[in-house]
Parts: C-alpha cells; structure tokens; sequence
C-alpha cells in the first residue's frame, strides 16, 4: 500500500474498530431507546466521518445525523474559543445530542461544542469518540462513550489526518518519525 513506507506502527486495526463501534453502537441503542424522541447525532468536520458511518450501522434506532465543522481561534487556544465554519441545518432545540468526534485531546473543541448546543437548546449533549488521549486534557469534559485510550502520542488514519493526508488509511497508526520534517 502507498502509505507503508511512511508508517511506523498501527496501533488499531480495523477489524480492532470495527468491534468496538459495535460495542458502542450497542451500549448507545440500551441508552437511548426507551425514550420519546432518537437522538441526534452530530458529527464533527472532518475526522469523525469514517467513525460515524461505521458507528451508525451499529444504533438500532430511527437516528438523524448532521455535521459541524469548527475551528480554534488562532491565537486564543487557551479559552477554547471557536469558529463555527459549518453549523448545524438541524434545530437542536429540545433534542438529545450525541457529538461524534474522532479524537478527544485538549477536550476545549469539544467542551465548547457542548457548550454552544446547551445554549441553543439541546435537552441534553453527549460525547462518543473513537479515540480519547487523556493526558493532554486541559478542559472539563469527559467523553460519555470512548472507543480507544490512546498515549500522547499523534495518531493518524480512520479520519484522523497529518496535514489533510492519511484520513483514508482503514486503521490508525503512527507515522514515521521523518515524515514530520
Ligand atoms: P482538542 O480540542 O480536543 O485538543 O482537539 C481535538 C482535535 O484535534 C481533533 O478533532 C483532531 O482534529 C485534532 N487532534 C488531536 N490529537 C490528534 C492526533 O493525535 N492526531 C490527529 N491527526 N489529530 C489530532
């Protein structure tokens, strides 16, 4: 494959990912289905895709899903202040939210996002995320439904990408130490 050479190991594999989407997917249906409306599921820009259409085969409920895409502040990082570069078609009022992201680090994209759906009215906001690195966490959130711990180390692959490339790899893994120069 066109990436091997540049790859130094792969942390999950997809069968590895595949699993575990079916356990969340799993748990999130227990979670959800006694109540009156589904939840909806908002995916982030760009990474969380792959997770979400493998994730999405695995809800038994009548889901909706839209997407957001955001962006840091340059410059204000600390406050976790964002740019929203895409937002929602949905009306989130009075819906229950399940934010799908590829990755939690610092936690402030995601803390914010919850934030700013809270505000608009969403009943209730909820985190999946395939990946979480919790030593890096600066903001208060803790992701509800975690697919993978993963070592403070930069990942690439299923979404996740190293300046807009290897989104597309099937599995995450790490890259070469000499790709970065
Ligand atoms: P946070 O606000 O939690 O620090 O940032 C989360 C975002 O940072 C993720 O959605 C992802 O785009 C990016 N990110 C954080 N850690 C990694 C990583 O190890 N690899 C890649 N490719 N992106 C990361």
């Amino acid at each position: 494959m066109w990436e091997q050479k540049n790859i130094k190991k792969i942390l999950l594999t997809e069968e590895q990912i595949k699993e575990r989407s079916k356990e969340l997917g799993k748990q999130i249906t227990e979670d959800y289905k006694d109540k009156e409306k589904s939840p909806l599921l908002v995916a982030l820009l760009r990474g969380s895709v792959p997770f979400l259409a493998e994730l999405i085969k695995h809800i038994d409920l009548d889901l909706q899903y839209d997407f957001m895409d955001v962006k840091s502040y340059a410059g204000t990082e600390s406050t976790g202040d964002i740019r929203i570069l895409k937002d929602l078609d949905t009306s989130v009022k009075g819906m229950d939210i399940i934010l799908v992201e590829d990755i939690v680090d610092t936690g402030r994209t995601i803390h914010t996002v919850c934030r700013t759906l809270l505000h608009k009215g969403a009943a209730s906001v909820k985190i999946v995320t395939l990946l979480d690195k919790p030593s890096r966490r600066e903001a208060d959130v803790k992701p509800d439904y975690i697919g993978f711990e993963v070592e403070n180390e930069f990942v690439v692959g299923y979404g996740l990408d190293f300046d807009q490339h290897y989104r597309t790899l099937p599995y995450v893994g790490v890259l070469k130490d000499e790709c970065y120069q």
